[in-house]
């Protein structure tokens, strides 16, 4: 079982934390602070029961290599503005000097350490690295569900040397959406995948194959399905090693009486960065010279008639290159279908990193039932998949 931060008595207590501030940085300054205000409540929690808090992330892929552009300080500054409050910061996570800091804390003080990939041996989960970072506390929280797929340091390794950890609310805030859309959705259960990658998303279709009344597929991995049917997708991206598993998928969907849809019509242009020469087209007129790089309206309206009449809607990945404004309208018409039907009753939850961004980009997040702040690790929980993070915590 795990347990619940809640369930620890913190009274002058060091509390060891995972977060995930691996936040977006633009010229030196936190772009996009969703991540570190979604463990605000537990850092508050842990201070106001009198306990001091050190805190550990990564940021980005410095690939063991200290690499000052992905500093965590930024952050730091960013926590400090938002709690108005000062926060201690080491910049190494496992020197002497960072655990004389977290050694001297009083209770209501913050240490935040420096990016834990500045060394190598977070990503491999080595045993001595565990082992000095699990010296900064006296409890151990894990609230970074961004990194709970991965079987690191700072949230495996770490986790032998402790004799009370648990998690914080934020990962118990996922776990309660996420499970509950899995295990007993509100139905018509619909799930919507788009994105360019589908080697990543065939686990869930395989599960949901099993659990959905409706499977929507739109986004670049729309095309590997549709060129598996037969028609000619033109320049759009395909994955050519996946066509065959793509058939078999659409045969269960068969026989499994799953409503599985594809776009019927697309915006399509010879590449993305010439979206001038875009035009909209049916399915099986895209030309050879061109990609789809969007969903076209009919598809949009299709999607979202669905969406109103379902109970539960899970969506992973764009419909289309949103991040250029010329190929944003179907993922922005599936979120604005998304948030009408929350206002209605309809329970949505949106994974995945790009989807998230995309509906925080048309200013729709807090429409939503749930976004998740984890991209990779919101897939594997809703394939069915162990997260080896949690697993560790309830050993
Ligand atoms: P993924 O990581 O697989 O979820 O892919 C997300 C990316 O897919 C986004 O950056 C989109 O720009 C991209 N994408 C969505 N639709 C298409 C498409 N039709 N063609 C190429 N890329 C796409």
């Amino acid at each position: 079982m795990l347990k619940l931060l809640t369930l620890f008595d913190l009274k002058s207590k060091r509390v060891l934390i995972r977060v995930d501030f691996n936040v977006p940085l633009v010229d030196g300054k936190v772009a996009d602070d969703f991540r570190i205000s979604a463990v605000l409540p537990t850092i508050k929690h842990c201070l106001s029961e009198g306990a001091s808090v050190v805190l550990m992330s990564h940021l980005g892929r410095p690939n063991g290599q200290n690499n000052p552009d992905m500093s965590l300080m930024p952050t730091g500054e960013k926590l400090a503005e938002l709690l108005e409050m000062p926060i201690k910061f080491s910049d190494n996570c496992v020197s002497s000097d960072a655990r004389d800091v977290s050694l001297g804390l009083k209770p209501g003080e913050i240490h935040l350490l420096e990016n834990l990939r500045f060394h190598d041996d977070e990503t491999k989960n080595d045993k001595r690295f565990s082992y000095q970072l699990s010296k900064h506390g006296d409890i151990y929280i894990n609230d970074a569900f961004g990194t709970a797929h991965r079987a690191h340091a700072s949230n495996v390794g770490v986790v032998e040397y402790f004799s009370k950890k648990g998690m914080g609310f934020q990962i118990e805030k996922e776990l309660q959406f996420l499970n509950s859309v899995t295990r007993n959705p509100q139905r018509p259960l619909t799930l919507i995948l788009g994105g360019a990658k589908i080697g990543g998303k065939l686990e869930l279709i395989n599960t949901f194959i099993h659990e959905a009344d409706s499977i929507l597929i739109g986004g670049g991995m729309a095309f590997t399905f549709l060129k598996a049917k037969g028609l000619d997708v033109g320049a759009s991206i395909v994955d050519d090693s996946i066509i065959e598993i793509a058939g078999n998928i659409l045969i269960q969907a068969k026989k499994r009486k799953v409503e599985l849809l594809f776009p019927t019509d697309f915006l399509v242009a010879e590449n993305i960065d010439k979206p001038k020469d875009r035009e909209c087209v049916e399915c099986d007129h895209i030309p050879s010279s061109k990609m789809g790089l969007d969903i076209g309206p009919e598809t949009v309206q299709i999607f979202s008639d669905i969406i109103h009449s379902s109970g539960t809607v899970i969506w992973n990945g764009p419909m289309g290159v949103f991040e250029k404004p010329e190929f944003k309208d179907g993922s922005q018409g599936i979120a604005q279908a998304m948030a009408k039907a929350s206002h209605e009753g309809v329970i949505t939850v949106v994974g995945g990193g790009d989807t998230a961004s995309a509906v925080k980009q048309f200013g729709l997040h807090n429409d939503m039932s749930h976004v998740s702040t984890g991209g990779g690790a919101s897939l594997e929980l809703l394939s069915g998949n162990q997260l080896p993070g949690l697993f560790a915590l309830e050993q």
